[in-house]
């Protein structure tokens, strides 16, 4: 396999991944290497250095990244991410599974993602203000409302949004709105966006369970991760009466037999900044390997990997997260007979919404929550049965059936509008 993208800066990790995935699905969708390097490979990417004055008078260099994946279906889209793990492969990646996020849930966008170098847990507001200022400055040339449209990810969130949105506004003379989704719904968002992804992932989750012959109503699950996604979707997921045993975040993990009280959860975090310590729940050693009927991951990449693999025992793991699951763990997952239900589909609850927001700020004309809850319900379910029937007529993996779904729909606008000149 030749790679047309350097430097690569680490070796395997979420870009191989994203790479394995799509040359399983171009193979068996009969496309030629070309088609496969062109998908492989971002339309285009910026790297910007981001000079941070402290807020004790002390410089510091930070650098960012916006790739831009394909723009094929239209304007490019996806999250923005500060993490100390930030680097440009796996922004790569990240922009990729948006793509196929995007033309899987049949929103009109390209795939993009950005990220920033940060751990912003040691930056006060005022720094992570500037941050976000200089950064969008740096790329503002690259997105706008029919461009790129950037929305919150790990690390960031609406008032991240806020000023990238009021940033670029400046910059143009006037307010625009469709910059950004994600936005605080005083300032142009949309109700319903902030839960969005973990409504989604409910969605999904409670019809994989029921496709498993499992009542969801008193099955147990297990969820990794309680920031935007986890957290909502242990909610949604004790109000469907499942017994949500377990959850973790990057301090800990916490679990209950008889089911952990998911509105006491939240508050022990809201009050203490960790599910650890949560006085009604007995510490877990790793969330990922209970026996339990469901498995959320909803935190980071890579997670399930070959090293754990044979000793998740979940039955159906639904991924919150971008990229949880590696294709070696893939494999073993497959073969242990668990359902993976892959991110671009769990997950996609979030720019679903996101789409939902942007269309709502470019006509200036807002909806219900009711609205926003009914056009999301209805995205994920056609989407989840459109995934599961291509799956079982051609008997793939939901993965494969997914991605196969969707990059079909990508190569298909690409050829349809040939190549330029
Ligand atoms: N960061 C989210 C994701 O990974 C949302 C992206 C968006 O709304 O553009 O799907």
């Amino acid at each position: 396999m030749t790679n047309t993208l350097e430097p690569t800066l680490t070796g395997g990790g979420p870009l191989d991944d994203a790479r394995t995935q799509l040359r399983e699905a171009t193979t068996i969708l009969g496309f030629d290497d070309g088609l496969y390097e062109m998908l492989a490979t971002p339309r285009r990417e910026v790297t910007v250095s981001i000079p941070l004055r402290r807020d004790n008078g002390d410089t510091e260099l930070l650098v960012g990244h916006r790739v831009q994946h394909n723009f094929s279906r239209g304007p490019a889209k996806g999250g923005l991410r500060y993490s100390p793990d930030v680097n440009l492969d796996e922004v790569r990646a990240l922009a990729m599974w948006m793509t196929w996020k995007c033309a899987l849930l049949d929103v009109p966008y390209g795939g993009a993602k950005g990220g920033v170098r940060i751990d912003p847990r040691h930056y006060s507001q005022a720094e992570l203000e500037r941050v976000t200022r200089r950064y969008t400055s740096e790329i503002s040339p690259l997105i706008g409302p029919e461009r790129d449209i950037p929305a919150p990810d790990i690390g960031t969130d609406e008032q991240t949004m806020a000023w990238l949105m009021d940033t670029y506004s400046v910059q143009q003379g006037h307010t625009v709105l469709g910059v950004t989704t994600g936005k605080p719904v005083s300032l142009g968002g949309s109700l319903g966006r902030a839960t969005a992804t973990s409504r989604g992932v409910v969605h999904v989750a409670l019809a994989a369970l029921r496709s498993r012959g499992i009542d969801p109503d008193g099955a147990t699950a297990a969820v990794q991760g309680f920031g935007k996604v986890g957290r909502y979707a242990a909610r949604f997921l004790a109000e469907a009466g499942v017994r949500v045993v377990a959850v973790s975040d990057q301090y800990g993990a916490i679990g209950s037999h008889t089911g952990l009280h998911i509105p006491s959860v939240e508050k022990h975090v809201d009050a203490h900044g960790s599910v650890v310590g949560f006085p009604a729940g007995e510490e877990v050693d790793d969330v990922l390997t209970l026996d339990v009927d469901l498995l959320v991951p909803a935190a980071v990449e890579g997670v399930i990997h070959s090293g754990n693999a044979d000793r998740i025992r979940a039955r159906v793991i639904v991924e919150g997260a971008n990229g949880p699951t590696t294709p070696e763990a893939d494999a073993i997952l497959q073969v242990a007979g668990a359902l993976v239900v892959p991110d671009i589909l769990a997950n996609a609850g979030g720019v679903v919404v996101s789409y939902f927001e942007w269309v709502q700020a470019n006509q200036a004309f807002w909806w219900s929550a009711d609205e926003v809850e009914t056009k999301l319900a209805d995205r994920m379910t056609t989407a989840w049965d459109r995934v599961t029937e291509h799956a079982t007529r051609f008997d793939l993996p939901l993965r494969t059936a997914a991605t196969c779904l969707a990059v079909e729909r990508v190569a298909q606008a690409h050829l349809l509008r040939g190549l330029y000149p």
